[in-house]
């Protein structure tokens, strides 16, 4: 059994907008952890002219879930890489009580512990971080037009040929409205059923990312 966050599973839960990104990223460069980003890794499938890429690209348009089935070998195949050897971080899943039991499954044959952090937020702040939100194509780093501007207009700061920012398609008043309805159907029960076996913790995620991120810490018992 571990006895602090490394070497485990860190579940990141919280309604589109709450700052599971951006927290991920912030695990992911303090500690080393991998992050992994279930919705960063459909949208660049959704980029392949194949079958599958068409068919993500539409539920993702819709801002539906995608299938428990893709999602279950899209998260084995990226959890069994070297570099999961000592623990990661998941963004975005699990999205549905059927992953959480899927997860259960691997956790027990990579022989982890499951934490979850609980990230919450209210609706109208979802909806005023969603629409401003805009994302670097190349290293995926998070920005928001009001709160976390880039230096310099549309161009992400990190990369010295300038890379332009994109606005996720599923980041308009419409679709993030239907995204947040969906997170309350599917998602809110996953949050119960960690609750229930004692692996949730709970932050505020209204709070400033330094602090959100300090109380996230606290949650999984990482230390520098
Ligand atoms: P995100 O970047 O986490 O907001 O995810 C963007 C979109 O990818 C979601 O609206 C879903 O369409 C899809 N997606 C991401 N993760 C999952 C998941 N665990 N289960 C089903 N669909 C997912």
């Amino acid at each position: 059994m571990t006895t602090n966050g490394r070497g485990k599973i860190i579940v990141l839960l919280g309604a589109p907008g709450a700052g599971k990104g951006t927290q991920a990223q912030r695990l992911r460069e303090r500690f080393c952890l991998p992050q992994i980003s279930t919705g960063d890794i459909l949208r660049s499938i959704a980029r392949e002219e194949t079958d599958l890429g068409r068919q993500v690209r539409r539920i993702l348009e819709a801002g539906d879930l995608v299938s428990d089935e893709i999602l279950a070998d899209v998260v084995r195949a990226r959890t069994g890489q070297t570099d999961c050897d000592g623990g990661y971080i998941l963004d975005g899943f699990p999205r549905t009580v059927t992953q959480a039991e899927m997860l259960d499954g691997l956790a027990g044959e990579q022989d982890r512990d499951i934490k979850a952090v609980y990230v919450r937020v209210l609706r109208d702040e979802l909806m005023r971080r969603l629409t401003s939100r805009r994302i670097c194509p190349m290293c995926n780093t998070i920005y928001n037009l009001v709160t976390r501007p880039p230096k310099h207009d549309g161009i992400c700061d990190l990369h010295e040929t300038p890379v332009e920012l994109f606005h996720r398609v599923d980041d308009n008043e419409e679709a993030v409205a239907h995204r947040i309805l969906v997170w309350e159907r599917e998602t809110k029960p996953v949050y119960e059923y960690y609750r229930a076996c004692d692996r949730l913790a709970t932050v505020d995620g209204a709070r400033p990312v330094d602090e959100v991120f300090g109380q996230i810490r606290e949650a999984i018992g990482l230390q520098e």
